[in-house]
């Protein structure tokens, strides 16, 4: 069975635990670096960034994450895909750079301006998914070798790399599976050596 850990520092890490036990993963919630211990792949949920950064230190660093991310899947949505990214330029957001992304926070504006979007999966275009917006990034300049996976308003929002995926909305708070299921199959995938560590 796949183990999954969810990031738990701040954010909205229980709906991540709840999705992926719906599709049959086993789930840990991660507060402390032994936490991380024989997980497979790991999320990080939502929430904000600032805020996570400030935290890493007290019961987990950064580094410990740093270590876990280079070499295993890592989903990061929202504030965990600011954190997977890079170039957010802004000194209380510590980034990991693994996923090749350069992210723009809060690019859609305040709290107020948060929105669902009916996007495409490339993976299943056919039926849409309501993709819920919350105080979002914006993948401005997504790496080369990131393979596309839905896009709003010109922009990416559902990306992925070898060994990560990145979503600047929340998968989580829909009763949707379609996303979370496709994380899992990466995780095997990689898991069984299909799939280079990128
Ligand atoms: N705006 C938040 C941040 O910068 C992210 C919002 C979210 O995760 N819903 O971290």
């Amino acid at each position: 069975m796949i183990k999954t850990g969810v990031l738990a520092v701040q954010g909205a890490f229980a709906r991540h635990a709840s999705a992926l036990e719906a599709c049959g993963a086993d789930v840990r919630i991660v507060k402390y670096r032994e936490d991380l211990e024989d997980l497979d792949a790991l999320i990080l949920p939502g929430g904000e960034s600032t805020t996570m950064t400030r935290l890493f230190g007290f019961r987990i660093d950064y580094e410990d994450l740093y270590r876990f991310a280079q070499s295993r899947p890592v989903f990061g949505t929202c504030a965990g895909l600011i954190l997977l990214g890079h170039g957010a330029h802004d000194p209380r957001v510590r980034q990991f750079s693994l996923l090749d992304a350069d992210i723009t926070r809060n690019a859609y504006g305040s709290q107020k301006e948060s929105f669902v979007e009916d996007i495409s999966l490339s993976f299943d275009p056919d039926t849409p998914f309501h993709a819920v917006f919350i105080r979002a990034p914006r993948i401005d300049r997504p790496g080369a070798e990131l393979r596309i996976l839905a896009s709003s308003g010109g922009h990416p929002v559902l990306v992925e790399s070898q060994l990560y995926l990145g979503a600047t909305f929340h998968p989580e708070l829909t009763e949707d599976r379609r996303i979370h299921r496709y994380f899992i199959q990466k995780i095997k995938e990689i898991k069984n050596g299909k799939k280079q560590s990128a």
